[in-house]
């Protein structure tokens, strides 16, 4: 076909399915590269009928299979990663590995074939930078020496820098997305994500665990937008060199949004305050906002979410 081939590293994850699930819809043949250490084939299920896809089970820290993979493709969308809370929190260093190493054998990869690259960072680069609206200059890891709260957030800093330096030292032509909350289906349960463990606390009638005040506040945009994102910036040159915030500026606090789930779930669940030191243990501090500015990907690209926070819980 004369439709470009995708590389999707992470692809049986909850945002890369999703991703590999749009591509496959456009035409796209794609190839999904998953270690399946957090992400499900299940998630590939709709996938792994299409005839134009493939499953490779493998890492991202395999170089050889990485390049012969990307030397296979025509561009690469770096998902993959070491993800969730509990697991940077429990295996920081290994995590930083990950994230680190992965991405470098990534860009390496691309680098060598002249492949475009689409890198996922996190919101996380903003630090406890809690003014917002947050734009892209915002930073405070990359632009100033502040320490960052968690190695997880300094890998994704450390991944965004080697892209700057692919960039200017080889002409590495990649895209950084940072992605803020993100919410939909095939999110894994498991990394305690607030709105999967509230919906699941509400169906159930059991105490909606509100970590900290409750006051806190974060904007969640569902995954579907998050994808539509991606893909606008996905064949757009003048994406390439540049940093774009994904997200919603839609912003509740958590409090707020336990109610909301209550309400949405015709639920009769009390709503509780844990504090941090009991969620987390001892030293957890969360930032009190986290709005995205997304402006600058709008202006390029028209993108808008098309769901908001009712349809996401409904
Ligand atoms: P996810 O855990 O569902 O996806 C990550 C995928 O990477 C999983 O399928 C996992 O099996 C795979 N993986 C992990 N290590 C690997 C390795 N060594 N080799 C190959 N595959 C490996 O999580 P997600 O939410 O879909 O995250 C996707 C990306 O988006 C990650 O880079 C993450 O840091 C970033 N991100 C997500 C959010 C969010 O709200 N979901 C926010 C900020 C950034």
């Amino acid at each position: 076909t004369d439709h470009p081939k995708y590389l999707v590293t992470g692809g049986a994850g909850f945002i890369g399915s999703h991703l590999v699930d749009a591509l496959l819809a456009r035409g796209e043949p794609v190839v999904a590269l998953d270690d399946l250490s957090t992400g499900r084939l299940q998630n590939l299920a709709g996938a792994r009928t299409h005839g134009h896809f493939q499953f490779v089970h493998g890492s991202v820290l395999d170089g050889p299979l990485v390049d012969k993979l990307v030397g296979e493709c025509d561009r690469v969308v770096h998902l993959a990663a070491a993800v969730g809370v509990k697991l940077i929190i429990e295996q920081p260093l290994r995590s930083f590995t990950i994230n680190t190493k992965g991405t470098e054998t990534v860009m390496e990869a691309a680098y060598r074939h002249g492949r475009p690259v689409i890198l996922a960072s996190t919101s996380e680069i903003y630090g406890k930078n809690s003014s917002g609206p947050l734009n892209e200059m915002s930073d405070r890891i990359l632009g100033s020496p502040s320490v960052p709260r968690w190695s997880y957030s300094t890998a994704k800093a450390v991944d965004e820098i080697l892209a700057e330096l692919y960039r200017r030292e080889y002409g590495l032509r990649s895209t950084i997305v940072r992605f803020f909350n993100t919410v939909g289906p095939r999110q894994s349960p498991a990394y305690g994500m607030v709105i999967p463990r509230f919906a699941r606390q509400a169906v159930r009638g059991e105490p909606l665990t509100v970590h900290g005040t409750g006051r806190q506040s974060r904007c969640f945009l569902h995954v579907s937008d998050v994808v539509a994102a991606l893909v606008s910036l996905i064949d757009r040159p003048e994406a390439e060199g540049e940093t774009f915030n994904i997200g919603s500026d839609e912003e509740i606090s958590i409090l707020d949004l336990a109610a909301r789930t209550v309400t949405c779930a015709k639920s009769a669940s009390p709503v509780e305050r844990v504090s941090y030191n009991e969620a987390y243990g001892p030293g957890f501090e969360d930032m009190d906002r986290r709005v995205p500015d997304t402006t600058k990907l709008r202006a390029l690209t028209g993108w808008q979410p098309r769901r908001n926070l009712d349809d996401i819980l409904a």
